[in-house]
C-alpha cells in the first residue's frame, strides 16, 4: 500500500503553549513571559511546516505478542497485539512539523535567549501534538466507509512495545519522504516529530475504548489513564 501524504495549517494558542511551559491555566503570568510567548507565536507561522504520511496495513495474525503485518514483519508488543486481534487494518503513521521551529530554538539558546528558546519548543510540543489529533480525526474518517472505528494512537515506547519497533513504522510509512528520518540512538529528526499506528477494527468491538491500563501491574506509570 503506497503512503499518503498531506500538510495541515495548525493554529497554536497561547494558553495552551503557556500550559505546555507549566503555567497553570489560570495562573497570572509576568508581562515579559507573556511577551515572549506572543513573539513566539507570531514566527512560529513562519516556522511551522507540518505534514504527515499514513498507509493502511492489513492484520495478518496474532500471536501473542507478535501482530503480523506482513510476512516477514510484526509488531511485538502484549498491549499492541490485544488491540490488534480486534482490528483488520492498521493505520502507521509518521509527522512532523519540520526543522526550522527547532532549528530557531536551538539558536535562540546558543545566543543566551532562554526565555525564547524555551517558549518556542513549548509551541513546537503544542503544534505537534495537534498534528497527531487531526491524525485520529482522519483515522475516524476514513474508517467509518469500511464500517470500522479507529483506536487512539499508540506509539513505540509506550507499555511494553520497544521503542526499536520505530524503524518498522518509519519503513512502512516511507517517513524519509516528509524528511524524517531516525538516528541510530531511535531520535527522530526532526524532534518535533511523531509517529505511531492506530487500529481499525468492528464498531461493535472494544476497539475505540480501548485502554490497557486497568490490567496493568505498572501502578506507578505517569501515563496511567
Ligand atoms: S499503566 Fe497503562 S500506560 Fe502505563 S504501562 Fe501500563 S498499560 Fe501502559
Amino acid at each position: 500500500m503506497p503512503s499518503f501524504k498531506r500538510s495541515i495549517n495548525v493554529r497554536v494558542g497561547k494558553k495552551q503553549v503557556m500550559y505546555q511551559m507549566g503555567y497553570p491555566k489560570k495562573r497570572e503570568v509576568r508581562s515579559a513571559i507573556a511577551s515572549a510567548v506572543d513573539e513566539c507565536l507570531r514566527d512560529a507561522a513562519g516556522l511551522i511546516d507540518a505534514r504527515y504520511l499514513f498507509t493502511f496495513e492489513n492484520v495478518l495474525m496474532v500471536a501473542h505478542p507478535a501482530a503480523v503485518i506482513r510476512e516477514t514483519l510484526a509488531f511485538e508488543s502484549h498491549v499492541i497485539s490485544r488491540l490488534l486481534e480486534q482490528c483488520t487494518k492498521v493505520i502507521v503513521f509518521v509527522a512532523t512539523i519540520g526543522e526550522r521551529l527547532e532549528d530557531t530554538a536551538r539558536k535562540a539558546a546558543d545566543e543566551g535567549n532562554m526565555l525564547r528558546s524555551f517558549a518556542l519548543d513549548a509551541t513546537g510540543s503544542v503544534a505537534v501534538e495537534q498534528v497527531a489529533d487531526h491524525i485520529q480525526e482522519m483515522a475516524g474518517d476514513v474508517g467509518r466507509p469500511w464500517g470500522l472505528a479507529a483506536s487512539r494512537r499508540f506509539s513505540p515506547g509506550y507499555c511494553d512495545w520497544k521503542i526499536e519497533q520505530q524503524s518498522l513504522l518509519f519503513d512502512l510509512a516511507d517517513a524519509h519522504l516528509i524528511g524524517v528520518r531516525l538516528t541510530d540512538s531511535g531520535l527522530m529528526i526532526p524532534q518535533k516529530s511523531v509517529s505511531g499506528i492506530i487500529g481499525l477494527g468492528p464498531f461493535d468491538s472494544n476497539v475505540q475504548s480501548y485502554n490497557p491500563c486497568p490490567d496493568c501491574d505498572r501502578r506507578e506509570c505517569a501515563g496511567r489513564r
